[in-house]
């Protein structure tokens, strides 16, 4: 019984290890996922600033162009209320020079208004664009180490594929068909040290009946408590490892 269980504990090892990696390698992933999709978040929120910031400066565009023109039609006025001889004359230049003064003033207005709303976008963005470098730096590093995991977990995997066939031949087949079944119900870890009475699976003591029986190791003993098949070891024999 004791050497049925020794390959069967190497087997265990093994298959633990790729089961472990296997886990990992789906798991990990999920992680980069989330870190990238918080980043493009981020990212979005900057564009769309950017685009209203955008907005704005196409909304000036047109009014800065008038104001232009506005200026243009009132120095022309200043230079022909020099020349003008009669009365009538004055008053529809005059008239023509108020609206246009008018007019100036309304567009500054607008432009003003405007420009503070575009300064007081750009100071947001730039609140945005500091806590996102800083918050940037923090997602990078993090996804660096998860990548690291995973080039790790690869390289376990590379490491045991393929042990596990071979470790698979030397067990006892009605051993191996009882283990497959505990271990695809307990992630993997199918056979558990008994410590002084303690199954290291699910830390229940069983009976000292049981373990003396385990102890004598002369057939196989399963955890009452979570079904694992175990195998004896003394509190020294623990430490030992
Ligand atoms: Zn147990």
């Amino acid at each position: 019984m004791k050497n049925l269980l020794e390959d069967l504990i190497a087997l265990q090892q093994v298959e633990l290890e790729i089961f472990k990696a296997e886990e990992g390698l789906r798991e990990l992933p999920k992680n980069i996922e989330e870190i990238e999709s918080i980043i493009q978040a981020r990212k979005r929120s900057l564009d769309a600033i950017d685009e209203e910031i955008a907005s704005y400066e196409q909304r000036k565009e047109p009014l800065e162009a008038e104001l232009k023109e506005n200026q243009a039609i009132l120095d022309a006025a200043d230079a022909r209320i020099k020349r003008i001889k009669t009365n009538k004359e004055f008053l529809a230049l005059q008239r023509e020079i108020d609206l246009a003064k008018k007019r100036k003033a309304d567009l500054e207005e607008q432009i003003l208004s405007i420009m503070e709303r575009i300064e007081k976008k750009s100071m947001e963005r730039e609140r945005i664009r500091e806590s996102f470098n800083a918050d940037r730096a923090v997602l990078e590093e993090r996804k660096a180490k998860v990548e690291q995991q995973i080039r790790e977990l690869e390289a376990v995997l590379a490491d045991y594929r393929g042990k596990d066939k071979a470790l698979r031949e030397g067990v006892d087949p009605s051993l191996l068909s009882r283990y497959d079944r505990i271990k695809n119900s307990k992630k993997g870890l199918a056979v558990v040290a008994c410590v002084d009475g303690v199954c290291r699976g699910c830390h229940m003591h069983i009976q000292p009946q049981l373990f003396n029986e385990l102890v004598r190791g002369d057939k196989l003993i399963t955890c009452p408590s979570c079904q694992r098949i175990l195998y004896a070891e003394t509190l020294d024999d623990h430490e030992d490892h």
